[in-house]
């Protein structure tokens, strides 16, 4: 089943929300199978009327990742990205909501640091590092502790936690184990991660 290709998943996809009525949620079978086709697993699906293309017959909403409420949901895309490509679509999500929900951390600690680079001295086009662990491994580790992130988009200013506690969990989190250092841009390049923020 698995081995599929993209155009044999399309059409089964097809003909599995063809038999379901609008309204009714998908019986374990079909959503079991849907799950397979679109290789993403979901917990929920159903027929909806598409808010956004009135002649789309095959619109359904469903509940996939982490959402706690069902969603408009392309299986198209699914099936087309494939889902290894999704599972990254989400990583660098939650890379961005979390990133920024520290930048005043690193804010702060610039206020305080000594305006040199640790490396060389300069003191010009100075950045904050992350110089312990960096900043992907700590957000690694925080994700396999927690799970999943309640995030949502906010116009203009793209993703965001859903709710304070959590953000303030994530921002403790950070806060106690990251180790902040000041580099200049040229050292922070050279060290071959990516600038901190
Ligand atoms: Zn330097």
């Amino acid at each position: 089943m698995t081995k599929m290709t993209k155009k044999a998943r399309i059409e089964r996809a097809r003909e599995i929300i063809d038999r379901n009525d609008y309204g009714i949620p998908f019986n374990d079978d079909d959503l079991a199978e849907f799950s397979i086709v679109t290789g993403c697993e979901l917990r929920y699906a159903c027929r909806a009327i598409d808010p956004h293309y009135a002649t789309n017959d095959r619109h359904v909403v469903v509940l996939a990742y982490d959402w706690v409420e069902p969603q408009g949901w392309s299986w198209r895309k699914a099936i087309q990205i494939g889902q290894e490509d999704i599972a990254q679509h989400i990583r660098a999500r939650y890379n961005q909501v979390m990133r920024d929900a520290i930048r005043e951390q690193m804010i702060e600690f610039s206020k305080t640091a000594e305006k040199a680079c640790e490396k060389c001295a300069t003191t010009e086009l100075l950045t904050v590092d992350h110089a312990w662990p960096p900043f992907s491994s700590l957000a690694s580790e925080y994700l396999s502790e927690v799970g999943a992130l309640q995030i949502e988009e906010h116009e203009g200013s793209g993703f965001k936690f859903s709710n304070k506690e959590d953000e303030r969990r994530w921002q403790d989190y950070h806060m106690v184990r990251a180790k902040l250092g000041i580099l200049c841009r040229s050292c922070n390049s050279k060290k071959g991660a990516r600038p901190a923020v």
